[in-house]
């Protein structure tokens, strides 16, 4: 079962595509303001909840995952391993500001060695729609770009509490930032149980295993033609 920001990954949990080992990976999926329905109903006092452990290998969590919830914030977790992992040196900061905030289309240049390594960032589809009209008419080039459809990102998600608004977003996210500052581990590759998944599991980044398990392909749904129709 899968609770997420978001309505759309109600349809997301039956596309064929999500069923690499035979069987679909996810059963169910409920949004956000559908659990907090749920506990309302039942009675239950959340805050007033004992903590527990969770589960391994999902019980271990980084302030780079924190992020994944607002706009710039998988390019930001992303950037910190990429950079650790292709420098080999350690971040000299580890918070990328240059690509936080709720600007329509954000931009920034990171130093990877003796590479710089250019970052678009969209939220909001009039953004994307924006920032792929550049690239496609040569305005700019990106080597990453992060799109996320809702405003915001997933903290404006369709199944998120409502009302939302920019000022509930941006509320949202900011508390999504102090989640990762207080958190001991804020690198994703410095998460032991992300580490043992590959080591036993997984094997390595981009390897056949992970590769096949992790990532996904499109197929074309558009009514309207666009020149492919598959795409990873
Ligand atoms: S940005 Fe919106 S559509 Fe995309 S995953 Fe987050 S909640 Fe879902």
């Amino acid at each position: 079962m899968s609770l997420m920001p978001c309505t759309a990954k109600k349809f997301e949990a039956e596309r064929p595509e999500m069923a690499s080992s035979g069987y679909q990976d996810v059963d169910v999926v409920l949004t956000s303001r559908e659990l907090g329905r749920m506990i309302r109903e039942a009675g239950i006092d959340f805050g007033n909840l004992p903590d527990e452990e969770h589960d391994a290998p999902m019980g271990i969590s980084t302030g780079a995952a924190a992020i994944f919830g607002a706009t710039g914030g998988v390019m930001e977790a992303a950037l910190r391993t990429v950079y650790e992992v292709a420098t080999g040196l350690d971040l000299p900061s580890i918070d990328f500001h240059e690509v936080r905030g709720l600007e329509g289309i954000k931009e920034a240049e990171v130093v990877l060695g003796d590479m710089k390594v250019r970052v678009g960032i969209a939220h909001g589809l009039a953004n994307a729609k924006r920032i792929l009209e550049m690239v496609r008419d040569k305005e700019r080039e990106y080597h990453f770009i992060e799109i996320m459809a809702c405003p915001g990102g997933c903290v404006g998600g369709g199944g998120q509490p409502i009302p939302t608004n920019m000022e509930i977003r941006e509320i949202r996210g900011n508390a999504l930032y102090v989640a990762d500052r207080q958190l001991p581990l804020r690198k994703s590759h410095d998460n032991p149980a992300v580490k043992q998944l590959y080591e036993e599991f997984l094997m390595e980044p981009l390897g056949e295993v992970s590769h096949r398990l992790l990532h996904t392909h499109y197929t074309e749904r558009s009514k309207y033609p666009i020149s492919q129709n598959v795409c990873d």
